[in-house]
């Protein structure tokens, strides 16, 4: 028995000292038993339907890129209804309120973004089939939207003795053309030194995005004189030029680890079938899990459109003009990732497994790519539910039978990553 009692002593002993002292620090343990808890957490299955007309309410409020403002005035009112103290609009758009704890402790940001990939004009009317919410923006990312709204009130409402501070935040420019704007905004203006973690709530399902893919966005324009297709032959031609660009870019090899993409979307140019256009351009996507490998293609391709466009060039050495290669950055967004190890992955997952919910990590382009760039530790989750077609007009969120899992879910994290005294 003693010579037991002692190994036993002994291997606790080694255990402990071969922890390093920051992991002990940083359990990754939720509250899931705690009594205020578990009431918040039946609140919000109590409360679904309040959740989902939040969900259609948003939706309905128009928020192209850049014109968020009618959103986020709506968000805002409800933050403050809510009771959140200094909710406030920030010089970027991004509507943030606070939560505070009574106690000091972490600040955590939840945020979910405003903005959608759909123009002025679009029809925003949601319809609903049973649990079928159907309309543009519905999961993307008006869930994530309602889901932090849902957090919030069931936390207030059940007083969950949070320390630290919880920041609620509905940022802007969070799709392609805003380029991540207002997280940046956020990570650069005056809470720039005081985020511990950042959670974004985006879209549907149930998993972990630790991994942020990376991506360069530009447009190349292709200029020259421009003439008559009989009367000025052997100009140089900005749309052959494209053409030339664009199939040397088609026959690209990128690995497939890490994943790494390109796409030509978009291509415009020239005024009619017998003129040689004055311009021609497109728009390319790249992205890649690895920041080294981006930077490497990216590289690579501004040196196959320099080529091709002096190959252009070089094919009509008589051209009375030249062809002239203009570059404009559409977006750029950094690549990296929060370790899998890390406390915040871990509080996520334990979360889950708390719930018997099955959390996958991966990897994607969200608000959370900046804060991760930075060092800070952030993910993106999804907000419960199943979603289709998200970015089309057909989008759709379906609630089934446990949609309010979602926000248990991120509410089991957001106690944990704050901690509950
Ligand atoms: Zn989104």
């Amino acid at each position: 028995m003693s010579l037991r009692h002692t190994t036993r002593v002994t291997l606790a002993t080694a255990a402990v000292a071969l922890v390093p002292a920051i992991a002990l620090a940083q359990a990754a343990t939720v509250p899931a038993q705690n009594a205020t808890v578990k009431a918040a957490m039946s609140q919000i299955e109590r409360d679904n339907a309040w959740t989902l007309n939040q969900q259609v309410t948003l939706c309905e409020i128009p928020a192209p890129p850049f014109k968020e403002t009618a959103r986020g005035v709506y968000f805002r009112d409800q933050l403050t209804a809510l009771g959140l103290t200094q909710v406030r609009v920030d010089g970027e758009g991004n509507v943030i309120g606070e939560l505070r704890g009574n106690r000091s402790g972490p600040t955590v940001v939840l945020s979910g973004h405003l903005d959608t990939v759909f123009p002025e004009g679009t029809d925003v009317k949601v319809t609903r089939e049973g649990t079928r919410l159907i309309g543009p923006g519905i999961g993307d990312d008006c869930r994530g939207l309602a889901v932090t709204l849902a957090v919030t009130r069931s936390l207030l409402a059940n007083k969950v003795p949070i320390t630290g501070r919880l920041l609620i935040v509905g940022t802007v420019g969070e799709e392609g053309p805003g380029n991540l704007r207002g997280v940046r905004a956020l990570f650069t203006g005056p809470l720039r030194d005081s985020i511990d973690y950042f959670v974004s709530v985006d879209g549907t399902g149930i998993a972990i995005t630790n991994g942020a893919v990376g991506s360069a966005r530009y447009r190349f324009t292709v200029q020259g004189p421009g003439g008559h297709s009989y009367g000025a032959f052997g100009l140089v031609n900005p749309i052959h030029a494209v053409g030339r660009a664009i199939a040397a870019i088609g026959d690209m090899q990128v690995p497939t680890e890490p994943r790494t993409t390109f796409s030509v979307g978009l291509i415009t140019g020239g005024t009619s079938v017998n003129t040689i256009s004055a311009d021609a351009s497109f728009d390319l996507d790249m992205r890649s899990e690895s920041m080294a490998t981006l930077l490497e293609v990216d590289a690579k391709v501004q040196q196959l459109v320099r080529d091709a466009v002096a190959a252009e060039q070089a094919r009509w050495p008589n051209s009375r003009g030249k062809l002239e290669l203009k570059i404009d950055t559409i977006g750029i967004r950094p690549a990296g990732t929060t370790p899998d190890s890390s406390r915040i992955v871990r509080v996520a997952q334990a979360a889950a497994d708390a719930l018997k919910l099955y959390a996958p990590l991966n990897a994607s382009s969200t608000d959370a790519n900046f804060p991760i760039s930075l060092g800070i530790p952030a993910i993106t989750v999804d907000g419960g539910g199943v979603g289709r077609a998200s970015h089309s007009l057909d989008e759709s969120y379906d609630d089934r039978t446990d949609g309010f899992k979602g926000p248990q879910w991120i509410l089991l994290l957001v106690s944990g990553l704050l901690g509950v005294k």
